[in-house]
């Protein structure tokens, strides 16, 4: 059994997780969150139980100090010698990884290069890789990209139609985002299916605060809906997805508003809490359209609507669909989203079991018997690909 740390850096937060494998046994996880401050929060869960410090926390390599100090000083390892190896999640590839790597000083100088790509995120990818590089120096680390398993895409499938020296100069194409949901998921859906994934047409939704769709056959990911950054696709809590993008011109006219501002918008004030007005949670959304809050309704339905429109072009694109899984906050959460959104499909021969779908975290069918189509919830778990691909790579 070997002890393997998934670790996902933010720019003020990190989150771990410390599995055993290949048992894929969880450990212990937790989070530093609000990195920076003098009140940090330090969360760690130890047999279902939940510990919380309020601590200052100058940076991440002082956030990676307390938590490797913590698993020595609890006793859940007896020495950072038990750790055999740290898996990072990176959130942009680019065309450059189309899987995991080794992390070398090459790849941190590609992962570099990529932060036009990822402002928010890569940067803080890198911050944490140095501070686990410098915390651990002879343990070896992986990178474990998001994009990764998008590489599969055929160039007509990841390209815009836009002046084709935007792609070669600038790299301009689509590069997806929650990869490795992605494919756990319909790595899962296969096993439920007791099929082998390669006999399978997928359609994953991830719907979580971001949401994307993937289209999978075979096992390889054929189109899917975020693009070029997280904003293109389907509505999300406070991203707009898919917008004509003369919008943003119009805005920045109209509001005399600068594009970083008005792009500001379409990531962080659009989605569920701009059409609401209210909240960027599908729960605080349901609860008030049940008590008649009109817009809170149609945020969701919008949201809705733009799901079946993915699924019904991906059901062409894949010559037909199997499986239809749900994962993530909202799907793995709301029996409503799940529900509408398979009535909005339902011409493709999908048929709700109704009593199936009152389910909440836990993996399952929800479609009758008849139905043309199998509709699951599957829980995601990014650690255990980030955890199954750092096995792999150190074990070389
Ligand atoms: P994630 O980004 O995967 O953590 O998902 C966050 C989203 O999941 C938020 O919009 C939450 O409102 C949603 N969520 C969590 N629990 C529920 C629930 N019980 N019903 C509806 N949505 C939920």
């Amino acid at each position: 059994m070997k002890k393997i740390m998934a670790v996902n850096a933010g720019s003020s937060s990190l989150k771990f997780q410390l599995l055993a494998m290949p048992e894929e046994i969880t450990i212990t996880e937790g989070i530093v969150e609000r990195i920076g401050l003098q009140d940090a929060y330090y969360t760690i869960v130890i047999n279902g139980d939940k510990e919380k410090q309020v601590l200052p926390v100058k940076d991440h390599a002082v956030a990676v100090d307390i938590v490797l100090n913590d698993l020595i000083n609890k006793g859940i390892i007896k020495s950072l010698e038990e750790i055999s190896g740290v898996g990072h999640r990176i959130v942009q590839g680019g065309g450059s990884f189309d899987k995991s790597v080794l992390i070398d000083e090459d790849v941190v100088a590609e992962i570099t290069r990529l932060c036009d790509l990822a402002p928010l995120h890569n940067p803080a990818h890198l911050i944490g890789i140095k501070a686990f590089r410098e915390a651990l120096p002879n343990v070896k680390q992986v990178a474990v990209f998001d994009t990764a398993f998008h590489q599969t895409m055929s160039k007509e499938a990841y390209m815009y139609a836009v002046p084709y020296e935007w792609y070669e100069k600038y790299g301009i194409r689509k590069y997806g985002a929650h990869g490795t949901s992605h494919q756990y998921v319909a790595l899962e859906a296969a096993k439920l299916e007791g099929k082998p994934i390669e006999d399978l047409k997928i359609v994953t939704l991830h719907l979580g605060n971001g949401a994307s769709i993937s289209a999978i056959k075979g096992g390889k990911c054929i189109d899917t809906s975020m693009g070029l950054t997280p904003l293109e696709g389907i509505p999300m809590g406070t991203r707009s997805g898919n917008i004509d993008p003369t919008v943003v011109e119009y805005i920045c006219n109209k509001e005399n508003l600068s594009v970083s501002e008005v792009l500001d918008a379409l990531n962080k004030k659009s989605g569920y809490l701009g059409v609401s007005g209210v909240s960027n949670d599908s729960r605080d959304l349901e609860k008030c359209m049940y008590e008649g809050n009109e817009r809170c309704k149609l945020a969701l339905d919008i949201q809705y609507k733009r799901i079946a429109d993915y699924i019904g072009s991906y059901y062409v694109y894949l010559g037909g669909i199997d499986v239809i899984v749900f994962t993530a906050g909202i799907g793995e959460n709301s029996e409503r989203c799940r529900s509408e959104v398979l009535r909005r499909i339902s011409v493709l021969g999908v048929e709700l079991d109704e009593e199936a779908n009152k389910v909440r975290g836990k993996a399952q069918l929800i479609t009758k018997p008849t139905s043309k189509i199998r509709a699951y919830l599957i829980p995601t778990n990014e650690e255990i690909v980030i955890a199954r691909d750092t096995l792999k790579l150190i074990s070389q």
